[in-house]
């Protein structure tokens, strides 16, 4: 079993830090709040003072931390200056691919392999152990990190290289954020055009309408019971987070040059929910502002 330092035991650090913890490695784990770190330390892993503390003599770091900035901080002031210089390193938070590429390349300046692996399947998935990791880096460390990260999900892809995995979750993510607007916008039409919502599913979950955002997460209630739009919006997965992977996406749109017409608009249309006071509804409710925005 290895010993694993474990910094950001949030919504999703702390189910994840847990799942190793439940498959038998040593995990140190370190949080700005000490009261994440006591409630992981509940649970038989060891709390660390700092985060210096967390990464000194352990055989792997994970990073689970809110965006770019915390990470670039977290790896360049202290992961890199403490941890053994064979420990692999994997940041599992959502950034930006600059930032990735930034951080992965100074660590491999300093010979340390690390690996970007931004997950899908929000804190149900952490929880279960049932997450995607989209993994960028060396094939080697991806090898080296798969016994991780299998217990902490079912699926792995590795990417390619450094930042790829960044680069797979915002055009995932995008594509989801469209997505969701598309299906919304079709449901309030059929609305107005006195068709039934049951009845448009049952055509377009066959016919060429159909995808996730309409046959596994439906933005209004019936079709699909499990669905946010069934419980009052609940998230999920919330609109400050698919507005947050939208920026991301515009942001490297716009270094690369990439026309992405549709996707700087989802993020418009999503500020805007979030600025109605939606941020933490789920991103499914989007539909109520659809719906209102012409009467
Ligand atoms: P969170 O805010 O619950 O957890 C982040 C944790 O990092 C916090 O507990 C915070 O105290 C800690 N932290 C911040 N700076 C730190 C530092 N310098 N040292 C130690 N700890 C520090 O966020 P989350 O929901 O767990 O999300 C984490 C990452 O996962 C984000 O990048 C997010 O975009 C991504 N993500 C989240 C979800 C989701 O459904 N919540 C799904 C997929 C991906």
């Amino acid at each position: 079993m290895a010993k694993i330092g474990f910094i950001g035991v949030g919504h999703m650090g702390g189910p994840m830090a847990s799942n190793l913890v439940c498959a038998g490695h040593d995990v140190k784990v370190f949080d700005l709040s000490p009261a994440l770190v006591r409630a992981i330390a509940d649970k038989g892993a060891i709390p660390a003072v700092d985060s210096a503390d967390a990464v000194k003599d352990v055989d792997v770091v994970i990073t689970m931390l809110p965006a770019g900035p915390h990470v670039r901080n977290v790896y360049l002031d202290t992961v890199l200056k403490h941890a053994g210089d064979s420990t692999l390193l994997i940041d599992c938070s959502t950034i930006d691919v600059a930032t990735a590429r930034d951080v992965e390349a100074e660590a491999g300046k300093q010979g340390f392999l690390m690996l970007d692996a931004p997950v899908s399947g929000g804190v149900a998935g952490a929880e279960a152990g049932t997450l995607t990791f989209m993994v960028g880096g060396e094939p080697a460390a991806f090898e080296r990190a798969k016994p991780y990260l299998e217990v902490m999900g079912k699926t792995l892809v590795h990417c390619g290289g450094a930042g790829t995995g960044q680069a797979a979750k915002i055009c995932n993510n995008m594509m989801l954020g469209i997505q969701m607007i598309s299906v919304a916008e079709a449901f309030v039409l059929a609305e107005k055009l006195g068709l039934d919502h049951q009845k448009l599913f049952d055509v377009a979950s066959t016919a060429s309408g159909q995808c996730w955002s309409l046959t596994s997460y439906c933005p209004v209630p019936g079709p699909v019971p499990g669905s946010p739009a069934n419980r009052g919006y609940q998230p999920g997965f919330a609109t400050a987070m698919m507005l947050k992977d939208l920026r991301l996406s515009q942001e490297a749109s716009q270094k690369v040059g990439a026309e992405t017409e549709l996707g700087r608009h989802a993020a418009e249309l999503y500020r805007k929910f979030a600025e109605s006071g939606k941020e933490l509804t789920d991103f499914s409710g989007i539909i109520e502002m659809i719906r209102g925005g012409r009467k």
